[in-house]
């Protein structure tokens, strides 16, 4: 049987009061009306990463509500990992295809792991590309099969999506983040677009107290008398650290005491990562101004919870996004943002709540110097960020979406 992720206990009814009222009360009813419905989400890494950080809040959650959720890892080596990634960058945009070898490992890892899934399910959800292989080699289950793309897939590379729609035939749906990332000619009856959303009572999110988080940073080395800008996210050329720096350096020719912490994490799943965190870590030895943080050096969730809420801004100048969860991770602290204007970042930014949108380096300098500059702007767009979280991006909307469409697809 495929690895399963503990996750233990969380009560739903600690979201009451946090989420509006009338969401939560929907939730309860959708879900009284699918009690007892087994759901098995798969995907490929049990930490590191938007998706996994969202199953880890979702799938006790999801039991708490009376359905019965279990979740799954492949099993998969570590030349899968870097095709899969391809497939990731492919469908992201980048050129490169894939050989003839990596279809034929692609195919034989997907059987293999469909080969030890086991288990009834009335629901099987299955996270971005490393999994969405095993559905064809798993006949005969009565489940409905969701394929869950997270993947800015704008623009992606058409020998890729070729590869990947292969692979779909005999999913009931496929769930994109946005409704441009819906890609053609899908073989699914369904496609429909479901945005993520942040849980607000993990330790990344929980309110924190000030003093507790100041002596957090304190204590891996950051001067909280200094400004501080910072940007959270996987070592990934599309997360653009490389940029950020650079953003950096030309902000502080006018604020030469500012600081940069980059905290990445690299993942099981992500051989990539490996190589951008040496670079920035070569740069963050010849500069004692910019702090390279990573799950490697014992920075977490409550590290990052005291960074989101400390910095004067949050940076994420990706490239490419399929949503950004860092972006409302920031917002509900009310750290104002500057964010690249990508993928699923604008609709998380939008009417101008939580910071500013920016297209390139000079930009998102600019747009941090300003920030730096004005206070009372920061804690007006911080207070904007917070509502618009609260409305759009908390676990009960995306819960509620996600159960609406399970409600969908097992009672027609
Ligand atoms: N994250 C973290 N530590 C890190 C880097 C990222 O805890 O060093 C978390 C981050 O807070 C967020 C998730 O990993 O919850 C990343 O999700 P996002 O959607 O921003 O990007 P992805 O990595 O899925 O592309």
């Amino acid at each position: 049987m495929l690895q399963s992720v503990d996750v233990g206990d969380r009560s739903m009814r600690t979201h009451r009061g946090i989420a509006p009222d009338p969401l939560m009360d929907e939730l309860s009813k959708v879900a009284q009306s699918l009690r007892g419905l087994r759901v098995l989400y798969l995907n490929a890494t049990p930490y590191g990463g938007g998706v996994a950080e969202l199953l880890r809040s979702m799938v006790p959650l999801l039991n708490d509500l009376a359905l019965v959720t279990d979740w799954r890892i492949i099993h998969a080596d570590d030349r899968f990992f870097e095709i899969a990634k391809a497939i990731h960058n492919g469908l992201q945009g980048a050129n490169g295809g894939l050989s003839a070898k990596d279809r034929r490992t692609y195919e034989a890892t997907s059987r293999a792991n469909a080969e030890q899934l086991d288990g009834s399910y009335d629901v099987i959800v299955v996270h971005d590309p490393q999994p969405a292989g095993v559905r064809r080699h798993h006949g005969g289950t009565e489940a409905h099969w969701v394929w869950r793309c997270h993947i800015d897939t704008m623009d992606p590379d058409p020998e890729v999506v070729d590869f990947v729609r292969g692979y779909l035939d005999g999913y009931d749906a496929a769930v994109f983040t946005l409704d441009e990332f819906v890609l053609p000619d899908l073989p699914v009856a369904r496609a429909v677009s479901i945005p993520p959303a942040i849980d607000p009572l993990s330790p990344k999110n929980l309110s924190l107290p000030e003093d507790l988080a100041r002596q957090v940073l304190d204590w891996i080395g950051i001067r909280l008398d200094r400004p501080l800008i910072t940007q959270v996210a996987r070592f990934d050329p599309w997360k653009d650290p490389l940029g950020v720096i650079e953003a950096y350096r030309i902000v502080r020719e006018q604020v030469p005491d500012l600081q940069l912490a980059l905290v990445g994490s690299t993942a099981a799943d992500d051989p990539e990562g490996w190589h951008i965190y040496e670079q920035v870590q070569a740069i963050g030895r010849k500069d004692d101004l910019v702090h390279v943080f990573s799950n490697l050096n014992g920075v977490g969730n409550v590290e990052v919870n005291a960074f989101q809420r400390l910095s004067d801004v949050v940076v994420q100048k990706s490239v490419r996004e399929g949503f950004g969860l860092v972006v409302s991770e920031a917002m509900w602290k009310q750290t104002p943002v500057v964010a690249g204007s990508v993928g699923g970042i604008p609709l998380q930014l939008a009417d101008g709540a939580g910071g500013f949108l920016v297209d390139d380096v000079e930009k998102c300098a600019a747009a941090i110097a300003r920030l730096l500059a004005d206070p009372a702007e920061r804690d007006r767009l911080g207070e904007l960020g917070r509502e618009r979280v609260r409305e759009h991006f908390l676990l009960p909307r995306l819960l509620l979406d996600e159960l609406n469409l399970m409600k969908e697809l097992t009672c027609s």
